[in-house]
């Protein structure tokens, strides 16, 4: 009965090794390494139990659910499906970590690298403008939440807000992007030292932020294909398609041609605005343009069909031929 109970044990530690487990990651020094600017306590306070909330939270809201093996960045980029307790968790864990990343003592600090220098003058005339616009968005920032700086899909640097743990990766952001640098601007990031004096915070908080970390993040984000992800989610029209097609496409797929005979008008219009729709500018495309009429025509045909009341094998090679040419779409949304 042990042997069997181990073997139990065995198979279900097996099953589960994709499981994701979330942990605290370790600051790189110690709790007063980073005083006078933010003091030894607060420090603690902030690393050992609030990240630890975020991730213990974490840890517990997705055990046993399908969201056990999807990544972190899935977790937040669709955080619109989420509940409250995976959105304002998952978005805990990860901003703190990006948070403490860019931390350090002056003495550990390395410099800008010559790209992100370039990059900020280019666009905000010089490091220390960019220091001013970052804190007025800090201060400005109702309540608890983050100021960033991230690298939008078309490689630009911006600067945005957000309240409580939401990101600019998060479908629930207006503005999206990758952040290279947080702000925690939660009283629990500074009341001890600073009391309700947030733009004092804000001050000290430059004398520790290594720019050299955030160069490196600057170089990882460019280069990163979860810009692509953004920009393609910023396409309404190609979101509002992709919704019915999936809603109609899938059941055919098991026999039911039910959502796609009460749906194939629908269809037809998203396909039109989807058509007419302006891409965002580095997918704009001939071969996409031409692949978004192939797929208009399809649709129109099916709906044809649907009218005429088609067999279901009729309609079910008419939705698979529609639904490979909008995958070729999806495709050309990658190059
Ligand atoms: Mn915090």
């Amino acid at each position: 009965m042990k042997s069997l109970t181990a073997l139990l044990i065995l198979i279900t530690v097996a099953f589960n090794s994709n499981a994701q487990v979330y942990k605290l990651p370790e600051l790189g020094y110690s709790y007063q390494d980073y005083a006078p600017y933010i003091d030894a306590k607060t420090m603690e306070i902030h690393h050992s139990k609030h990240h630890q909330a975020y991730v213990n939270n974490l840890n517990k809201a997705i055990a046993g659910t399908a969201m056990e093996t999807q990544s972190l960045m899935d977790l937040m980029f669709y955080a619109s499906f989420r509940s409250d307790v995976v959105r304002n968790n998952a978005g805990g864990h990860f901003n703190h970590t990006l948070f403490w990343d860019n931390l350090a003592p002056v003495v550990a600090q390395s410099e800008i690298s010559p790209e992100l220098s370039l990059a900020i003058t280019e666009q905000f005339g010089a490091l220390d403008s960019l220091k001013v616009k970052l804190n007025q968005a800090a201060i400005s920032r109702f309540g608890s939440g983050w100021a960033w700086l991230m690298v939008t899909p078309d490689k630009k640097l911006a600067i945005s807000t957000s309240a409580n743990q939401d990101n600019p990766i998060m479908d629930v952001s207006k503005e999206r992007g990758i952040p290279i640098l947080g702000i925690d601007v939660w009283e629990h990031a500074y009341y001890l030292s600073y009391q309700n004096k947030r733009a004092d915070y804000l001050t000290a908080l430059w004398s520790l932020t290594n720019w050299g970390s955030v160069s490196a993040k600057y170089a990882a984000a460019i280069k990163d294909s979860l810009l692509i992800e953004l920009e393609k989610d910023s396409w309404p029209a190609l979101k509002d398609f992709h919704k019915v097609m999936a809603q109609t496409f899938h059941p055919s797929e098991s026999g039911n041609l039910q959502p796609l005979r009460t749906r194939s008008t629908e269809l037809l219009t998203k396909s039109m605005l989807l058509r007419i729709s302006i891409p965002p500018k580095s997918l704009d495309k001939k071969e996409l343009h031409d692949a978004l009429s192939r797929l208009e025509k399809a649709c129109y045909y099916i709906n044809e069909q649907v009218n005429k009341n088609a067999k279901d094998a009729a309609l079910t090679k008419a939705i698979a031929g529609a639904h490979d040419i909008f995958h070729e779409v999806q495709g050309l949304c990658h190059d």
